[in-house]
């Protein structure tokens, strides 16, 4: 963004405050904020109390070497030990940690006692094959429980694990295993999606033999598929299944490294973020408590993230298990055997909270408003949203029909960077707004500044970035320290630079306004591409957009905007004016689209990002860039075949 700050266009005037009841019993009042706010790292030191710590830290925050941070400094503790045994020995074993849905239906309950029994077994084996504390264990498994089983036993053991999405290609896995170092690989031979196995072996199998430091390869029979079997290959249920179910874990410094993971890759080349113990655990355990408000004895609680990627790394796995939570784990796909999958978990299971993405909200707007209606959802009483910016219509949507008017919403902000959710209403405190992230949580300080990292005033738009350092934040980029300054730190002196653009509305809350590399400049005014999508969604025949700056030769850059319609909806050159035009009503006529075009589907990653730099290649007529990251790859060419043949 040059020159100036975001263009602030979108009126957007709904509010939502939380139900008294709701209130009464929520677990973090309006208090936390001025407590925080008095003492910051007093705040954080009483959260890190949550956690049980084998020996106690000296000093709360060392930054003496910024930006490479130590929370917790000299203190110890066992991560997976505080998210199974201290729930055990405190007589929670037979609570159920996992409800299991394969995608077939079939499925199972696995309890904390069995889980720790597992990921005693899992951590046995990994010391009998030679992995030590500070190995690097690489993970690529399908969502079935012994993918946190796999994680725990390497939290447990003090070996970081890099879990990379099954389903990436071998050039993508082999990339990350070598990028990490790793000597052993923990896998699947396959998993269930779509109603077929999903082989997953034979990625692993070619991606090792382009990476000499895998030693081992272990392999959880799932699919029951025919693999191909190497020297390396050891079956998860002959080793893990015959190992001892006696194992100490050993306490590791707070500071010791727990995970690596890339990142989406939505706008480039994936970055390795280094994440740390004790600081992790605090800030992911604090907020899955107090913004998902978790009753533990209570709740079903239910993240439909993938473990491959940072939610269900901090909201499947360490977050509430940390709380002792029970929730459901799903293996497949929203619309597989029908699209009423995911309304038929929650009431079968009885979710009250539920907690996923607005690409899959807006799916099933598109799918129809008669699809939830079938199932009973009133066990829900709260919903959030993460991701990408949620549009408000796809927000009033999911308000009404999944939370039927009365549960809140929280809508969180947060990075594979921050680690755990930093921006988010809290929902027994904020009257919500759909669209706005709104505050951010106790403890962290969030700043929207200029070009001159000056913080913009009430109703200015700029970079989000984050002044103070917080507990889960990460550490280093792995291996390169050099790429971490640049990328975050080099920007703002002394202020963390997140690459999203935000407005402060009036109240002063935040409004996250998708990335800056995608922010357009029209006529010499910045525009974010949320503000235009948003208001296409507003329109009634409107699924999704996406919207990107394509060079013009008279505006600087033109709004080249592609749509998804709801439903059957036909298009049309009299319907295609009519939604320019709604925009240009709705945000003004600098904001009207140059084009607009229809096409089936958008180009996502597995997390479900729109990836606008592959947009602005066809909008630009350029030769597409990096697709490795993309969900599926043939997508691309389907929509330029689609382009060409309405043309
Ligand atoms: P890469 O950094 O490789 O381009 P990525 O940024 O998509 O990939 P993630 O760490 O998974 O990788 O995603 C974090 C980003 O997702 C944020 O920077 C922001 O752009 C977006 N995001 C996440 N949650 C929200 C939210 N609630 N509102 C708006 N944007 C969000
Ligand atoms: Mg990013």
């Amino acid at each position: 963004m040059p020159q100036e700050t975001l263009a602030n266009l979108l009126t957007e005037d709904r509010t939502f405050p939380p139900a008294p009841e709701f209130t009464a019993s929520a677990n973090v009042t309006e208090a936390a904020y001025d407590e925080a706010a008095a003492d910051r790292l007093a705040f954080w030191e009483q959260q890190a109390r949550r956690l049980d710590w084998t020996k106690d830290w000296d000093s709360v925050l060392d930054w003496s070497n910024p930006p490479f941070a130590k929370w917790f400094t000299g203190g110890e503790l066992n991560v997976a030990a505080n998210c199974l045994d201290r729930h055990v020995d405190a007589g929670l074993g037979e609570r159920v940690a996992i409800h299991f849905e394969g995608e077939s239906g079939d499925g199972r309950a696995v309890t904390y006692a069995e889980l720790l029994d597992e990921v005693k077994r899992a951590a046995n084996t990994l010391t009998d094959l030679g992995v030590e504390a500070g190995d690097r264990v690489v993970i690529y498994m399908p969502m079935i429980p012994e993918a946190a089983v796999a994680m725990l036993a390497c939290a447990r053991i003090g070996a970081p694990h890099s879990v990379v999405f099954g389903g990436f290609s071998v050039e993508a896995l082999a990339s990350r295993i070598d990028d990490a170092g790793a000597k052993l690989v923990i896998t699947a031979d396959g998993g269930f999606r779509r109603g077929k196995p999903n082989a997953l072996k034979p990625t692993v199998d070619a991606a090792a033999e382009r990476c000499p430091g895998i030693e081992k390869v272990l392999v959880v029979r799932r699919t029951e598929q025919d693999v191909d079997w190497n020297e390396r290959d050891l079956w998860w249920h002959e080793t893990v299944g015959t190992a001892s179910n006696e194992h100490a874990a050993q306490p590791f410094d707070a500071e010791h490294p727990l995970f690596i993971l890339y990142t989406s890759g939505t706008t480039g080349k994936p970055k390795g973020i280094l994440h740390t113990s004790g600081g992790y655990l605090t800030q992911t355990s604090y907020t899955h408590h107090a913004v998902f408000d978790l009753k533990p004895e209570s709740d079903v609680y239910w993240c439909t993230a993938d473990i491959g990627w940072v939610t269900g790394h901090s909201y499947i796995v360490y977050g509430p298990l940390s709380n002792g939570a029970t929730q459901v784990m799903y293996e497949g796909t929203p619309d597989t055997p029908h699209k009423g999958r995911f309304w038929e978990i929650i009431d079968k299971y009885q979710v009250t909270s539920l907690y996923t993405a607005p690409t899959l909200i807006r799916t099933f707007m598109k799918w129809g408003d008669d699809i939830p209606a079938g199932y009973d959802l009133s066990s829900l009483r709260l919903l959030g949203s993460v991701g990408e910016p949620i549009n408000p219509e796809a927000w009033i949507w999911y308000r009404e029909h999944v939370g039927k008017g009365k549960a809140p919403i929280v809508d969180t902000w947060w990075q594979t960077e921050t680690g755990a959710i930093m921006v988010s209403p809290l929902p027994g405190v904020t009257a919500t707004k759909p669209g706005s992230a709104q505050r951010p949580l106790p403890g962290i300080t969030v700043d929207v500044v200029d070009d001159e990292a000056k913080s913009v005033p009430n109703g200015g738009g700029g970079f989000l970035t984050i002044r103070d350092p917080w507990p889960s934040m990460l550490r280093t980029i792995w291996g390169d320290d050099q790429r971490f300054l640049d990328t975050y730190w080099s920007k703002f002196d002394g202020m963390y630079f997140a690459g999203d653009g935000a407005k402060r509305d009036d109240d002063g809350d935040l409004w996250l306004l998708g990335r800056v590399d995608d922010v357009m400049l029209v006529s010499g005014h910045n525009i974010s591409t949320t503000e235009v999508e948003s208001a296409l969604v507003s329109h009634d025949s409107v699924a999704e957009a996406a919207v990107v700056g394509a060079s013009d030769p008279v505006t600087g850059q033109g709004i080249v905007a592609f749509t998804i319609l709801r439903g059957d909806i036909e298009s049309s050159p009299e319907h295609l004016q009519e939604l320019r035009q709604h925009v240009a009503n709705t945000l003004g006529p600098i904001a009207k689209p140059r084009q607009i075009m229809v096409v089936a589907e958008l180009p996502k990653t597995r997390s479900g990002k729109i990836m606008r730099r592959l947009l602005r290649d066809i909008a630009e007529n350029r030769e597409i860039g990096d697709v490795t990251t993309l969900a599926d790859n043939t997508v691309m060419t389907r929509i330029k075949e689609g382009l060409s043949a309405a043309a």
